[in-house]
């Protein structure tokens, strides 16, 4: 196992609009450098991990044994040349060449590069690109066939000794070492890459998905000549919700769910049952500028969980009734709710069917 692997993390982030250089921001939970390093220690697949890096002062941290940490060159390629100079001394055999800025690749390609060595002098992961591309040669324009170019990414693996005679004679500066083959007419193997292995490059490109819950209760009294509704539908029953509004406990459960995950306080800010404009209110019209406080804020649900809590009816019955009401009035999928029904062994006002109550998650992203 002579196997090292160089991550290269001096670059400054031009495009990235930060103080601080992309590879040291935080992505999923650690620095975007973390990421690669962590991954090279779990495949056992090296012997020595040498991070390069301009400002030693960014890196607070201690590391595994196996992780060196040098300092960089002006430019990608002096950084490249400065960590396969300080490996030199240990004899490597194989050496793999990696941005810190493509936090996302897997151990699966660390082993396929691995493997790709025994018969390859240089092994480049690649992948067919997504978009198409035109290019310029003086003002006319052109497109590029896409079935036979492709987009490199790194981990780039090569036999130590012929990467190291090339970066000695390169002159100028190169985005990748595969570029010194090409140049060089050497042959490479392309190896296929990962979709998920992109670069970081603007500051969009880390900013996480957030994810936010919130939690909704509620229960009515039931009483004589009174119509049941229940997540938005009249079912029959010999009695119904008492409230200022028709007494949806679905509905009202899920409105403070809603405004539990956006951290909108709760349902009797907006409707205050002391006011009579509110006075038999049907729940959907409740929801209703709910709901647009989501659509105007890019906000969506991701889903919704409810426990209807009641001996009578029976949830099974109108199960799915009830959901494409919801997924009507919420405007999501059917697939995203979810209706559970709860009895509570006969006991207290809900077990002698004089309320019922619901509770209800939810989860929201930007
Ligand atoms: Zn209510």
């Amino acid at each position: 196992m002579n196997n090292y692997f160089i991550i290269l993390a001096s670059g400054q982030s031009k495009r990235f609009n930060s103080n601080k250089p992309k590879q040291f921001n935080i992505y999923k939970n650690k620095a975007v450098f973390k990421h690669s390093i962590e991954k090279a220690i779990k495949s056992k697949l090296f012997k020595k991990i040498i991070l390069v890096v301009n400002n030693q002062k960014l890196i607070k941290e201690k590391f595994h044994k196996k992780v060196s940490i040098i300092k960089g060159g002006k430019e990608r390629s002096d950084s490249s040349l400065i960590a396969l100079k300080y490996i030199k001394k240990l004899k490597p055999i194989n050496v793999l060449i990696h941005d810190a800025a493509r936090p996302n690749f897997s151990i699966k390609l660390l082993n396929n590069l691995i493997i790709s060595l025994k018969k390859n002098k240089a092994v480049i992961p690649v992948i067919n690109s997504k978009d198409s591309i035109k290019y310029k040669i003086k003002n006319q324009l052109f497109n590029l066939n896409r079935n036979n170019s492709f987009l490199t990414q790194t981990p780039q693996a090569f036999k130590f000794k012929d990467l190291f005679e090339l970066s000695i004679k390169q002159k100028s500066n190169v985005t990748d070492e595969a570029s010194m083959f090409i140049e060089n007419n050497l042959k490479i193997k392309f190896i296929k890459g990962e979709h998920l292995n992109n670069k970081i490059t603007y500051k969009e490109d880390i900013k996480d998905d957030k994810i936010f819950f919130g939690i909704g209760f509620d229960i009515h009294r039931l009483v004589k000549n009174k119509k049941l509704y229940l997540g938005g539908i009249k079912i029959p029953f010999h009695s119904g919700l008492k409230g200022h509004s028709d007494g949806d406990v679905i509905i009202h459960s899920i409105i403070d769910s809603i405004l539990g995950a956006i951290r909108k306080k709760d349902i009797g800010t907006y409707f205050p049952d002391n006011q009579k404009k509110y006075k038999n209110i049907r729940s959907p019209n409740m929801l209703k500028p709910i709901v647009e406080i989501l659509d105007n804020n890019q906000l969506y649900i991701n889903n919704l969980d409810i426990n209807l809590i009641c001996e009578q009816p029976k949830v099974s019955k109108y199960r799915d009734k009830i959901i494409r009401s919801l997924s009507s009035l919420l405007n999501i999928d059917k697939e995203l709710i979810n209706l559970k029904g709860k009895t509570v062994e006969k006991l207290g006002l809900i077990g002698k069917e004089k309320a019922i109550a619901c509770e209800v998650i939810c989860s929201i992203s930007k």
